[in-house]
């Protein structure tokens, strides 16, 4: 382990160009259970259920105490979670001269709070919300959960029956007059295309790609990998049980050990 430690150290210091491709195992050490593990959210909260905006309602028609306790459990991982070390670390190597561009499947904002300035969000931003009928955006929504725990505490307050319509109160209303929802690629949507460009264009110029806590077996994920593979840009792995084919430095560990251990070797 210490040599491909000392392997991967030595590549990205001698790596101007570096991108990572981050997935769950990234804020997991932030207290952001991966959402299809045992314990993750959609093996308690079946996807058929709240796991698309239709599926949403019905279950809010039905059982809105669910969607309650659905949308209060997202809140307080969400508000609770911050950047670790690992974050720190991908954050620091732009300031240790390197261009450093994230590519992330995580939905939060951890990497952005760590300080990096380069993220694009290939599933969607869970602080930037879209109206669902002009499909304007709105981004600054940083102070979003806060509002919605304070809404949360209100609803309860109450003591009556809860409805639907104390959920529909949850979602911000765009000018034109409708509502609002997280800019997130829920079950069966498609994936936003300009990060996914992004992403593509930032391996053409990449003089290394380090793929960190995500399976990144399933197609689209798969792509990118296969791509830096195709284009002999040299790749990291970092994630507790490896699953790249491709031959790529392999660091069987979990994010922040492994990015601490790294920073250290580089003298960062
Ligand atoms: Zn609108």
């Amino acid at each position: 382990m210490e040599n491909l430690l000392g392997e991967a150290a030595d590549l990205l210091k001698k790596s101007k160009n570096i991108v990572l491709f981050t997935g769950a195992g990234m804020s997991q050490e932030s207290g952001i259970p991966t959402f299809r593990d045992k314990d993750g959210l959609w093996n308690r909260y079946a996807p058929e259920q709240f796991g698309t905006v239709d599926s949403l309602k019905a279950t809010a028609l039905k059982t809105p105490e669910k969607v309650l306790s659905f949308i209060e459990e997202n809140v307080n991982v969400f508000l609770k979670a911050t950047p670790n070390a690992g974050h720190l670390a991908i954050a620091n190597l732009a300031k240790n001269g390197h261009e450093v561009t994230v590519l992330t499947q995580n939905i939060d904002d951890l990497h952005e709070r760590a300080g990096s300035a380069v993220v694009h969000k290939l599933h969607g931003d869970l602080f930037t919300f879209r109206c669902s009928k002009c499909g304007a955006i709105a981004n600054d929504m940083s102070n979003y959960l806060t509002e919605l725990k304070d809404k949360i505490a209100a609803v309860k307050e109450k003591g009556q029956a809860l409805c639907a319509a104390d959920l529909v109160s949850f979602l911000p209303k765009c000018s034109c007059g409708a509502l609002m929802r997280p800019d997130v690629v829920l079950f069966g949507e498609s994936l936003p295309e300009l990060p996914w460009n992004a992403a593509r264009e930032a391996l053409v110029r990449a003089h290394c790609l380090v793929v960190v806590g995500t399976s990144a077996e399933v197609y689209p994920a798969s792509t990118l990998p296969k791509l830096a593979f195709q284009m002999e840009v040299p790749i990291i792995e970092i994630n507790p049980r490896p699953v790249l084919k491709h031959n790529a430095v392999t660091i069987a560990m979990r994010a922040a050990e492994a990015f601490t251990k790294l920073a250290s070797k580089m003298g960062m």
